[in-house]
């Protein structure tokens, strides 16, 4: 009897025990230098002088005497012959491992697949396999039939076209066990070829080998050393390193099993590892002892103990949780768990190679003929790898077909991903099967946003509603008058088309300032006037409400306000409006940098009583407070009776609405002489002559004409409450409105559904996203016959 085996113990409760475990677990497959040039010498004769060195190679290493690379060729019918060369016996298990590979790897296949976007995109990946795959076999005390079968198997179900096979025969010898297997597993021809030259022939082809795609199966240094070399040529399966089994046991299985499953492992080379994990100190005593027992009964005993000696453990573990997490850290390439319930345990293991389940799962049976395949990652690549397969055998194409609509929507998003990576051919190419001109557009200033302030690509512009072409639709959405402007207005405008157009207009634009003035019973000074309400806003914006605290406005307003807080860098609160879409003056007061808000609001045409208006005044007496009277003049009172009384009111009007002249652009603000002159220094700075000859004259002269604007403003007020029944009695829900427009919607239509309805039958309207008034049309008041053709355009709801 030999002497006791001196297989290393290790205790997880050891402060040590990572360290150790490290220790037992490193094993580096370095080549050494010689080693590495000898492959690529070899590697090198392979590619130049193709068969004459595979010739010569196979004379030198492996002892043949070959006169031709014909030598070297097995046809099909030599694997034949070898079938009735081996017992029926070992026939019949080669035939069984064989069917039950097959049917295992046949459940590994991937198919392709794709599906179809609602464009008409298609989207998919196709599976193919491989054109042509290499198997090295090793020859000599290493060359196992089994492995044949799992590395030529998985690739036959995959569909491979052809596997050839290369496998040394040193001296002559051949196994017929091998070239048995080689048949059943369908291998389509064999090379009696080895080491790194047969490496090198698989991967770059010579007169009689035919170049594969892919080389795997197991091999010495020198065919590990050809792989990593050949690899990017051609793929390879892996770089396998010494085999290994971790037994993690509870204590209640026959030592003896055990330890017969700890040698399984170990006869296969000096370098394999073995390692059992338990919680049960007693048994790894119980083992170690069936170890020393069986050892001198084992045919390869002194590799076996070698083998244990210098890379086994036996490992004491708390419980089973911390055999667990012993197992995962080791990551091996086989598992045993020897165990009452090994299914209780499974969802905890995270990495191994394959897992043999229970008492009666050595790993042989896995080795030669349970299914699986046993070409599995080893020296802890578990963590990152799998199971020789089908997959290794098929690859994966994606398939991308974009319908002509699908093209021209991805396209955008790949337009501006590859302007973002400044590739402007990629940009480009995407962008010919773009669309959507105003896309294209953009994407062309985008380009040239280098030449921009840093803050403009920022900015969200106000987007102004629809000018159409078509002068044949009923235009209902931006809340012009319907009504021309009055006529003295036009002809002080046509008296001002002369010579003098030459000069510059009066920068101060005193007559109109004074018309404004002497209509709201004010001084000059306390009128500002721009180019539009909207500039005369900008410059409140800028001049008047920038400061450390928040701008307060309702959070339903003119779109126009949050544009200007960006464009200048305001700060803004957005006060809800109450539930019936008022304005509730008690919520703003609260510390705010000036408040600002329509009135009537605008897009819901509600109005706030001017004792309300005073309300928010008084609350805020720091504060300068904007009431933009934009469509005051259609049912409200104007808040500028109370300029005199609350030096921080301004308030603003348009002649855009009330006076027909949207086309001129006209707007004004009236307060505090302080408050103007912040603004004409805004006015100085930025463009002196805001309104021109025409705008002053025309604008003044329609201040003049009162009675044509009491005029118009009457038939608008008469047309809306026409309007607003008319659509209650469609089921409408109107909100109250002192504005030239409505603001509706329907409890069972949605509102773009209507918007577009209506632009069907040549009616427009305006339609707005935004969260709470998503279900909101906004009508503006147009003419009897205007009106009648929105109404009939609704037909029946
Ligand atoms: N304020 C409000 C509430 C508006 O709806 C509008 C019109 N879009 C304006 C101001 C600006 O009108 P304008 O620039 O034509 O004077």
């Amino acid at each position: 009897m030999t002497a006791p085996t001196a297989i290393r113990r290790l205790n997880a409760a050891d402060p040590d025990f990572a360290h150790h475990l490290d220790h037992l677990l490193s094993w580096e497959s370095v080549s050494d230098d010689s080693v590495n040039q000898r492959v690529l010498d070899i590697i090198k004769a392979v590619r130049e002088r193709g068969d004459a060195a595979l010739v010569e190679f196979t004379q030198k290493f492996d002892g043949l005497e070959v006169a031709s690379m014909a030598d070297l060729i097995l046809p099909r019918e030599r694997l034949e012959l070898a079938l009735t060369r081996i017992t029926v016996a070992q026939r019949e298990a080669l035939e069984k491992a064989a069917a039950r590979v097959r049917s295992y790897h046949e459940k590994q296949k991937q198919d392709s697949w794709s599906y179809t976007e609602a464009d008409g995109t298609v989207l998919g990946q196709k599976v193919t396999p491989l054109d042509r795959a290499g198997l090295y076999v090793p020859g000599g005390k290493a060359s196992y039939p089994s492995s044949v079968l799992m590395n030529a198997i998985p690739a036959k179900v995959a569909g491979v076209t052809e596997v050839v096979m290369v496998v040394p025969t040193p001296r002559g010898e051949i196994n017929e066990l091998v070239l048995a297997a080689a048949c059943i597993a369908g291998v389509d021809r064999v090379f009696t070829i080895g080491g790194a030259q047969a490496v090198a022939a698989l991967a770059y082809g010579t007169e009689s080998v035919p170049q594969v795609d892919k080389v795997v199966g197991p091999g010495n240094i020198y065919v590990a050393t050809a792989k990593r070399h050949v690899f990017g040529q051609v793929g390879i399966d892996m770089i396998a390193g010494p085999s290994e089994i971790l037994v993690v046991c509870d204590g209640q299985t026959d030592p003896d099993w055990i330890a017969m499953d700890l040698f399984s492992q170990a006869e296969h080379d000096e370098d394999a590892q073995a390692i059992l994990v338990s919680p049960d100190a007693e048994f790894l005593d119980k083992v170690a002892a069936s170890i020393d027992k069986l050892l001198p009964t084992m045919d390869r005993a002194t590799i076996i103990e070698t083998s244990i000696n210098g890379r086994g453990a036996l490992i004491h573990v708390k419980d089973m949780a911390q055999a667990i997490e012993v197992a995962n850290r080791i990551a091996p390439e086989h598992l045993e768990l020897s165990v009452a319930d090994p299914q209780a345990w499974l969802p905890q293991i995270r990495h191994a190679g394959a897992i043999f389940m229970g008492r009666h799962t050595s790993e042989a049976l896995g080795d030669y003929c349970a299914g699986p395949n046993h070409v599995l990652p080893t020296s802890g690549t578990a963590r990152f790898s799998s199971p020789l397969g089908v997959y290794d055998f098929q690859k994966r194409s994606s398939i991308i077909f974009c319908s002509e609509a699908g093209a021209s929507e991805l396209g955008k998003t790949a337009s501006v991903l590859a302007r973002g990576e400044s590739l402007s051919a990629h940009a480009r190419s995407a962008e010919y099967r773009i669309k959507d001109e105003d896309f294209l557009k953009g994407q062309g200033e985008l380009n040239m946003s280098k030449f921009w302030s840093p803050f403009v690509k920022d900015l969200v512009p106000y987007v102004p509603g629809e000018q159409p072409k078509l002068t044949k639709l009923v235009k209902l959405n931006t809340n012009e008058n319907p009504y021309g402007p009055s006529p003295k207005a036009l002809a002080a405008m046509q008296t001002e088309l002369n010579d003098n157009l030459r000069l510059y207009p009066d920068p101060n634009s005193d007559l109109l300032k004074t018309a404004v003035a002497q209509y709201y019973g004010v001084q000059s000074n306390q009128v500002f006037l721009g180019n539009g309400s909207d500039e005369v806003l900008a410059h409140i914006f800028h001049g008047l409400l920038q400061h450390d605290k928040p701008l307060l406005f309702p959070d339903i307003s003119y779109s126009f306000y949050p544009v200007y807080c960006g464009l200048y860098g305001i700060e803004f609160d957005a006060v809800p409006l109450d539930a019936q879409f008022q304005i509730d003056p008690a919520d703003y007061a609260k510390p705010n940098g000036g408040i600002i808000f329509p009135n009537p609001n605008a897009p819901t045409g509600c109005l706030l009583a001017l004792d309300a208006v005073e309300q928010i005044l008084k609350a805020s007496p720091d504060s300068v407070v904007v009431v933009d009277e934009a469509y005051i003049d259609f049912g409200g009172e104007t808040a500028i009776s109370l300029v005199d009384r609350y030096p921080n009111l301004l308030v603003t009007q348009t002649l855009s609405k009330s006076r027909s002249l949207a086309g001129l652009r006209v707007g004004f603000a009236v307060g505090h002489p302080d408050l103007i002159e912040a603004l004409e220094r805004i006015k100085n700075s930025f463009n002196s002559y805001p309104l021109d000859r025409l705008a002053i004259v025309g604008a003044a002269a329609a201040f003049e004409d009162r009675e044509h604007f009491g005029k118009t403003c009457r038939l608008v007020i008469e047309s809306r409450e026409w309007v607003i029944a008319q659509l209650q009695a469609k089921g409408f829900e109107v909100l109250p409105s002192a504005a030239n427009f409505i603001f509706a919607r329907h409890p069972q239509h949605d509102a773009a559904g209507l918007a577009a309805k209506l632009r069907e039958q040549g009616v427009i309207v305006r339609h707005f996203k935004q969260e709470r008034i998503a279900q909101f049309l906004r009508i503006s008041i147009g003419t009897p016959e205007q009106n009648q053709a929105l109404i009939d355009g609704l037909g029946d709801l």
